[in-house]
């Protein structure tokens, strides 16, 4: 049986379990993890006997390439989709649909209402998206691969962070670089923050120059070909660095290092978030860390795991997630580190290896 196989019928027992004999996945990210097909606008139909996907002609032979094993139900361009899927229900009958809400729009939901009204439609959320938490091998080889090219970026940039660079010039080479170095593209647009502006967790690189303080940071990560991500986050020194920087930096890294240091199966994510945060309070800059300390990590730079005050998540192995505290000073500056970590089966792998040490980024 196929990785994609086994997915399918994964699915179909939390499916089963939401009370829906079938399932339209609409989210083209779950089309991706559920067949192995690289392309964009197509739905798929799931059954316990059948599995369909919904495309048009434009990736038929895609299709055949990516998915041998699966059927195949091509609508030309005077079919809609909408008509396609009533023609699939003549021959699936299912009375109970399962619809992804997070990715599905009132307006389709209205029309699959009109169209199917003696089908009952089921509401179901992050069905797929639970499946996913969890990475196969293959999976985690592809992350480990967005890490390299993410980090081999890293090296290049800041080996060349001239003084009058903006920050915009900077995030454009970090997404050239990561292309060249066999990325699809970055994983999100790269954050490139020099001094004050370090302050806001998601500040828009813009035309402030490297020289225009003593530190930068950088927030980037990179998509492999085949659709798996990183995410990293450095602080950099490109002059004076401000002894409050300094501190910051140090009780930021002792915080990510404590909850790095206690991540393994069974724990809750709660409790990681606590171990970071007690320690930054305790540090008194307990206002300064306002966000969560990390996420889940994959086909989506936020998937669905979260390390945060409010998450009722449990660590399991196989999951891949951020650890990334920080420390932000409106008008002053941030510090954030951020690393990409695999849960083993006894703790935790931290795949990224940027240095971070006190020592080796500030030379003290
Ligand atoms: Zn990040
Ligand atoms: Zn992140």
């Amino acid at each position: 049986m196929t990785r994609y196989i086994q997915r399918q019928k994964k699915l179909m027992r939390l499916v089963q379990k939401a009370d829906a004999d079938a399932i339209l996945i609409t989210n083209f990210v779950n089309v991706s993890y559920l067949t192995g097909f690289s392309g964009d606008d197509s739905y798929m139909l799931v059954t316990s006997e059948r599995t369909i996907i919904v495309s048009d002609s434009r990736y038929t032979t895609q299709l055949e390439e990516e998915c041998p094993e699966l059927e195949l139900a091509i609508r030309s361009t005077s079919i809609t989709m909408l008509e396609m899927l009533q023609k699939l229900h003549k021959k699936l009958k299912f009375d109970r649909l399962a619809i992804e809400s997070s990715s599905m729009t009132v307006g389709i939901w209205q029309q699959l209402a009109d169209a199917f009204p003696a089908v009952r439609l089921i509401s179901t959320k992050g069905l797929v998206e639970k499946l996913r938490v969890i990475k196969d091998k293959e999976e985690i080889e592809e992350t480990r691969k967005a890490i390299d090219i993410a980090q081999k970026a890293f090296k290049v940039i800041t080996a060349s962070l001239r003084p009058d660079k903006t920050e915009k010039e900077v995030a454009d080479e970090i997404e050239y670089q990561i292309r060249l170095f066999g990325g699809r593209k970055t994983s999100f647009s790269p954050i490139v923050a020099v001094g004050p502006r370090a302050a806001l967790p998601h500040a828009i690189p813009g035309t402030s120059r490297i020289e225009d303080s003593g530190f930068v940071l950088i927030d980037w990560g990179a998509i492999t070909s085949s659709g798996y991500m990183s995410d990293l986050t450095r602080v950099v020194p490109t002059g004076k660095i401000p002894k409050k920087l300094l501190k910051m930096y140090e009780v930021t890294l002792a915080a990510q290092k404590a909850a790095i240091a206690a991540i393994k199966p069974g724990v809750r994510a709660v409790d990681i978030d606590t171990i970071a945060r007690d320690l930054i309070r305790d540090a008194g800059f307990g206002k300064q860390f306002d966000h969560g300390l990390g996420h889940g990590l994959g086909r989506d730079i936020h998937e669905d795991f979260r390390l945060s005050v409010k998450s009722e998540d449990v660590i399991e192995a196989g999951m891949i997630f951020t650890i990334e505290p920080g420390i932000y000073f409106p008008g002053f500056g941030g510090v954030r580190i951020e690393d990409d970590i695999l849960v083993t089966r006894d703790g935790c792998e931290v795949l990224s290896s940027v240095p971070k040490e006190m020592d080796e980024v500030f030379n003290i």
